[in-house]
């Protein structure tokens, strides 16, 4: 794909992306929910609810509920009615706030006046998906109004934000898709994890090991999200939950940090950006130890931290990317393809939550959950397409080690092989002859070659002595040009035959294309080599050999006394 075509894609894409955040329409209500407006009222000493309840004109109907400060917040809902029906309960649900604790009072048409049950027990839901939900006591009548008191509310989204009513069947309704939603994705994020820890284990490649913590901190937000950590701490209270949340996210973008480093090739890692962007997972992961000790300290500063800091590791990851892309990298145009999406969207979901942004629609209350579950599917994918690369790469290397190893095995000018690789060969594993024989190769009077015709008529004289060598012995023959003028062949010792002497003739024979030719001297010794020792045992014995078929005239064969043993 062109880099145009690419840019132009993905720019289309991400158009699309923040259209759907503008334009995403606030939902109707569907039945059984009743969406509501706040009135407020706040205060530093504590007021009597039951009064309170009676006297709505203590309240402020026009100014929002958001960033109120004072020890009780009130919220106040009036002109309700609210049928109630024993069979089906209403329950009053809003998104998290943080406050110390958190009360809920009915009144109903006949002016009774009741408070509801606060308790996650009591009030029966343990999981509610993003969610703190009340039930309602509805045995008597319609409810008319409802009190919400909040003490030491950390009010950056109001009391209550995204306050409704709903029955209990609708309620349950609307959770068991969320539900089923947090099981798929924690079924996905499951199995991944599971092959990945298989794949790391066999393959030992960080990014692999990257991906698997990545997962393990996905499936951690999943269960404190979804409020499935209730089941281990049923008594941690909202608060702790949405900073055990918050922890996981920063730890989940962490993580993606180390994966995002480890997937692009070294030699293209944008490492200053990289290490900027982990700065940023380490701020906030302070921030979010700091909330988790104690949730009241310098709150607004540490949530606006922790938002701060998802949000730049968000833009971070992007810009590694881009940078990383820039300056060539493959591993970085898949990230981008796979991850500028989900990115995008967390980036728009952190500033959501920071307030920057208004507007509470589905699409961006839900987009973390969106977010992990595609991360979690494209970073299964990215991490096989990097596998394949690294295994062509590994080939690619293989094949060049290869060549590499027989360029330097290899006698440049007569390509038989070198004095080292011959060596080697004798004394290396192979298939071994119980008894076996070197023969090692003299030309005569050579130096007369190259004194009267020059050393590229030697060199000549050199190659037409390796070709007759090569033609003449049995295929498979290992033939070695031990240096200068001297070659050697290493043959079976049985049977015995007068290959020694048929290579004289060969070479004999053979004329370089400037006229020359030249005798060679042989000598021969039969033993086993199987290491250092004994080939230069039989190597010697070989020489002997050799110098007594120069003493005794060249162009011979003289054969070593005894054969040596290993
Ligand atoms: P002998 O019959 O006693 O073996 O006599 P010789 O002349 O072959 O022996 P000597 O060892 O005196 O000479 C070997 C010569 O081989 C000397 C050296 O210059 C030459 N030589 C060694 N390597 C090469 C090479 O790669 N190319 C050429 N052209 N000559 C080489
Ligand atoms: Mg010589
Ligand atoms: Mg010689």
């Amino acid at each position: 794909m062109g880099r145009r075509r690419f840019l132009s894609i993905y720019l289309c894409a991400l158009a699309a992306v923040f259209t759907l955040f503008t334009l995403a329409p606030a939902q109707a209500a569907p039945p059984g929910v009743v969406p509501t407006e706040l009135c407020v009222r706040t205060n530093e000493t504590a007021e009597n609810p039951y009064a309170l309840i009676a006297a709505p004109a203590a309240f402020d109907c026009k100014r929002g509920q958001v960033g109120l400060t004072g020890r009780y917040t009130w919220g106040f809902v009036t002109g309700l009615s609210l049928v109630t029906n024993t069979q089906d309960p209403w329950e009053l649900r809003h998104e998290y706030s943080q406050a110390d604790t958190e009360a809920v009072f009915v009144r109903y048409a006949d002016g009774r006046i009741v408070q509801a049950p606060s308790d996650r027990m009591t009030s029966r839901r343990l999981f509610s998906p993003g969610m703190v939900s009340f039930a309602l006591p509805g045995d008597k009548g319609t409810i008319t109004s409802v009190l919400i008191r909040a003490e030491g509310l950390r009010n950056q989204r109001g009391i209550a934000p995204g306050i409704e009513f709903k029955t209990e069947r609708a309620a349950l309704d609307g959770d068991l898709v969320v539900l089923l939603l947090y099981g798929i994705l924690a079924g996905i994020i499951g199995v991944l994890l599971v092959y990945n820890i298989a794949l790391y284990a066999i393959l030992r490649y960080q990014f692999i090991l990257a991906y698997c913590l990545s997962a393990v901190t996905m499936l951690g937000i999943g269960l404190s999200w979804s409020g499935g950590i209730f089941l281990i701490l049923p008594n941690l209270n909202t608060t702790d939950q949405i900073s055990l949340t918050l922890f996981g996210t920063v730890a989940m973008l962490g993580t993606a940090v180390f994966f995002l480093h480890s997937f692009i090739e070294e030699r293209y890692r944008p490492r200053l950006a990289l290490r900027m962007t982990f700065a940023a997972a380490l701020v906030g992961l302070v921030a979010c130890c700091i909330r988790l000790i104690d949730s009241r300290f310098a709150w607004e500063v540490m949530d606006r931290v922790t938002y701060l800091s998802m949000t730049a590791m968000l833009t971070g990851l992007l810009v590694c990317g881009f940078i990383a892309w820039r300056k060539g990298s493959g591993a970085a145009k898949i990230y981008l393809v796979a991850w500028s999406i989900p990115l995008l969207l967390g980036i728009a979901r952190s500033i959501w939550a920071m307030g920057l942004i208004g507007g509470v629609s589905t699409i961006v209350a839900m987009s973390p959950l969106i977010f992990i579950a595609i991360e979690a599917l494209m970073s299964a994918l990215a991490v096989s397409w990097r596998v394949g690369r690294l295994r062509t790469e590994r080939d690619e290397a293989r094949a060049m080690q290869a060549q590499l190893q027989q360029m330097a095995d290899t006698d440049a000018l007569t390509g038989l092989l070198n004095r080292g690789a011959f060596i080697r060969g004798a004394t290396g594993p192979r298939i071994r002859t119980p008894r076996e024989r070197l023969l090692v190769i003299d030309v005569d009077e050579f130096k007369r070659i190259n004194d009267r015709h020059g050393h590229q008529a030697g060199d000549d004289v050199l190659v037409a002595v390796a070709a007759a060598i090569r033609a003449t012995a049995p295929p498979g023959t290992q033939i070695g040009r031990l240096g200068g003028e001297e070659f050697s062949l290493l043959v079976p010792a049985e049977p015995v035959d007068a290959l020694p002497e048929r290579l004289c003739r060969a070479v004999e024979a053979a004329v370089t294309p400037a006229g020359h030719s030249v005798t060679i001297s042989v000598g021969v010794a039969d033993g086993q080599i199987v290491d250092d020792v004994s080939w230069r045992l039989v190597y010697y014995a070989a020489d002997q050999a050799l110098y007594r078929s120069k003493n005794g005239g060249r162009n011979r064969v003289s054969h070593a006394p005894r054969s040596i043993a290993a």
